[in-house]
């Protein structure tokens, strides 16, 4: 892999990033504090992207939507049509966590002798483009007890890392869709004098000697996780400890809606009169509803139950099935709870003594 760097400055953040547009379809942080997201981005678009914070929906939602139609239907005739998917997609400016969060989703979605088409395809024609977290984006953050380095993006196609003195960013290029991406500034660079510095560095801009230091808000290591958690808890899964726990969640769902490794979702059906639409959007295991079956039976039926299972498919499920755990640290859940529940609490917890 040619492991050369470029460095660019942040004045030239908008060209380069225009040099993208006419080869993908970009996407990047866009907005102000709480409108805050992954907005598609045109020429006029250039002006609002934000690097400073991270957006409160992961870029998840580029992967696997809030909300698509799978199909429709033509009642009349029977006639099916499958939406495209959108080819060459670039995502820029995702965190490391949310980054480790997709690579929860391909396990999900893509391993086992199952395949999400949709979400295969999409995953596919996606390029990333990820951004070392020099200051951490969330007080909650807590990435480095769940095993992440918020300075590496190994799954990343390109990392961006801003350096010491904060007016530039170096980008590694880790994979061959990030040297396509490499090619597109290596031309710009050549066509327009002022465009993004070249550094003909040799070495990666993560090797140990030249690793930056995080500079600015840093707690991304505020527990530890003992080794053996999931089955501490899974030895506790009669604990009265879960009903303390889930006293005062709300049952809301925002802590799904916000995490970037959270993948269920329903199917449902709009039916007009001149169009059947099969569709799918995103469910949370929180809602009371979520595992009720069709004769009415609910195992889940409080929400003791609901919040147990939601901890232990993070914390204890998913490392069985796929070997990691399903929470990367990115404190979204903890800082948009609007009834305070802290994931952090349980793994401290860890089930008690087994
Ligand atoms: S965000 Fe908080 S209150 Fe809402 S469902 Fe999740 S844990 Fe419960
Ligand atoms: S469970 Fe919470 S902290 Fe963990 S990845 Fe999801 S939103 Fe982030």
């Amino acid at each position: 892999m040619d492991n050369k760097t470029i460095t660019i400055t942040k004045d030239d953040l908008a060209t380069a990033i225009r040099a993208l547009l006419p080869a993908y379809n970009v996407y990047a942080p866009a907005g102000e504090g709480e409108r805050l997201a992954f907005a598609a981005l045109d020429e006029s678009r250039l002006g609002a992207i934000n690097l400073t914070g991270s957006p409160v929906i992961p870029p998840k939602e580029l992967l696997f939507p809030r909300s698509e139609s799978l199909y429709t239907l033509d009642p009349e005739t029977g006639a099916a049509t499958v939406p495209e998917i959108a080819e060459s997609t670039l995502i820029f400016g995702v965190r490391p966590c949310d980054l480790r969060g997709i690579e929860n989703l391909d396990a999900a979605f893509l391993e086992k002798g199952y395949v999400d088409s949709n979400y295969a395809k999409r995953r596919e024609n996606t390029t990333i483009i990820a951004l070392a977290c020099v200051t951490s984006p969330y007080e909650t953050c807590f990435c480095e007890s769940m095993g992440g380095d918020p300075l590496a993006a190994k799954g990343a196609d390109v990392l961006l890392t801003e350096t010491k003195a904060g007016d530039a960013f170096t980008a590694a290029f880790q994979t061959p869709k990030g040297l396509q991406v490499k090619l597109l500034w290596d031309s710009l660079a050549m066509d327009c004098g002022s465009a993004p510095a070249m550094t003909e560095g040799s070495k990666p801009a993560m090797t140990e000697g030249s690793k930056p230091a995080m500079t600015g808000q840093h707690n991304t290591l505020r527990v530890t996780k003992p080794d053996d958690l999931p089955q501490r808890l899974m030895a506790a899964f009669d604990d009265p400890h879960w009903a303390v726990l889930s006293e005062a969640c709300l049952g809301c769902g925002t802590c799904s809606y916000v995490c970037p490794t959270c993948y269920c979702f329903d199917i449902d059906r709009e039916s007009g009169a001149k169009e059947i639409t099969e569709y799918r959007c995103w469910d949370c295991c929180m809602f009371s509803d979520y595992s009720r079956m069709a004769g009415g039976h609910n195992p889940r039926p409080t929400k003791k139950e609901r919040l147990r299972n939601r901890y232990l498919h993070k914390l204890a499920y998913f490392d069985e099935r796929y070997g990691m755990t399903l929470c990367v640290g990115c404190g979204r859940c903890i800082a948009k709870c609007p009834a305070s529940l802290d994931i952090t609490e349980v793994i401290e917890w860890g089930g008690g003594a087994l």
